[in-house]
């Protein structure tokens, strides 16, 4: 019955194998992660079914909200650390310090808890209590600093950087500047896409906060296919660079916000500004277009996705049209909705920030808060 194929082959191979041959193939085949850290990336490539139909296209979406902690930062918080740890400015009993409101505190959280390290945080004190409680839950030290921009010596940044210059052993892990991060894309995100397709990929889009996701996965697959692969920034309201590469390279003043959280940029951060150049282009995403696409993934794919992933997936829907039938265009699902839901679903919040009209009728249903 399986005389052909591979079933046979594997099954020929293990009967003629040594007990401990046969134990090693067993264990490699199971692929146990080595703590937490070796559980972080090779998430799943998704088939959006639903808009792969309509456009003619594979519409793919890298599950990031597999990682550890949720999220894609998992995979920057990883080579921040390891590339301090490399470089000696980190060791054993150590303390890692950033300026996070977000995904990066709760993947720097997860990597210092299970290294060792210690972690301390400052965010803006215009974030919820809810964040601040899970990253005291997860073991961080957090400190809600007055919110003023990135120019002021006060911002939650130079906060970070100073806190970190007056230890022994501590490191600033500096997501935004420091190519590290960049880096994790280029090494782990852009293979594990070239690899899941076969090599079989027209376009990469997605959004940016600190750049690396975008720079690092659109340097890898540039190279991987000779600059075949085409590549779009997605950028929301609010985000000074959709105007800055439409407009051949004006930096306007930041004005406006969005709905998405962890995205949007006011400046040319150190991780995007070695990649800008290698951009195809860019799109900008309305709040509604992203609001509408939280409620149709999890209607029609069963995705229960944040906005920025939303926002993703709008702008991988609107490439697919713009290359037409029969192109493979790859996306990121940056995290889940569980942080969100309290506003994504809430009837009173979707009002306040006008976007009911945006959920057409037959998605009504999913607005339960
Ligand atoms: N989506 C979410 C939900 C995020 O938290 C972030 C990071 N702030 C991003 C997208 C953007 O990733 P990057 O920092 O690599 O540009």
């Amino acid at each position: 019955m399986f005389r052909h194929g591979v079933r046979s082959f594997a099954t020929s191979a293990l009967r003629m194998a040594e007990p401990s041959q046969h134990l090693v193939a067993v264990s490699k085949a199971q692929g146990i992660a080595k703590g937490l850290t070796g559980a972080i990336g090779n998430t799943a490539l998704i088939r959006l079914n639903r808009l792969s139909a309509e456009t003619g296209c594979e519409v793919l979406g890298k599950a990031e909200f597999m990682n550890p902690g949720g999220s894609v930062k998992d995979r920057a918080a990883l080579y921040v650390v390891q590339d301090a740890e490399e470089r000696g400015l980190l060791r054993a009993g150590g303390t890692v310090v950033e300026g996070t409101a977000g995904n990066t505190g709760i993947g720097l959280a997860h990597v210092c808890r299970s290294k060792g390290y210690r972690l301390v945080i400052y965010m803006p004190d215009t974030q919820s209590q809810g964040k601040i409680d899970l990253l005291r839950l997860l073991g961080a030290e957090v400190y809600p600093v007055p919110a003023v921009a990135f120019d002021k010596p006060q911002n939650y940044n130079h906060q970070a950087a100073r806190h970190a210059a007056r230890l022994d052993n501590a490191v600033w892990t500096n997501q935004f500047d420091n190519v590290a991060n960049r880096r994790a894309h280029i090494e782990t995100t852009g293979p594990e896409i070239w690899w899941q397709t076969g090599g079989k990929v027209d376009a990469f889009t997605c959004a940016t906060g600190t750049g690396g996701t975008l720079a690092g996965i659109t340097r890898y697959l540039k190279d991987a296919s000779g600059g075949r692969v085409k590549s779009f920034l997605a950028d929301p309201p609010g985000s000074v660079l959709h105007s800055y590469i439409s407009s051949g390279g004006e930096l306007a003043e930041r004005s406006g916000s969005s709905i998405t959280e962890g995205i949007g940029q006011g400046r040319i951060t150190d991780n995007l500004a070695p990649d800008l150049a290698l951009l195809d282009g860019s799109l900008h995403i309305s709040d509604e277009k992203s609001v509408e696409m939280v409620y149709r993934c999890l209607d029609e794919e069963g995705l229960y996705l944040g906005a920025s992933s939303a926002l993703n997936v709008v702008a991988a829907k609107e490439v697919a049209e713009k290359l037409g039938k029969g192109h493979t265009v790859v996306t990121i699902l940056a995290d889940g909705a569980y942080r969100y839901a309290d506003r994504l679903f809430s009837r009173q919040w979707l009002e306040t920030k006008k976007l009911m009209s945006a959920i057409p009728e037959h998605l009504q249903k999913y607005i339960v808060l």
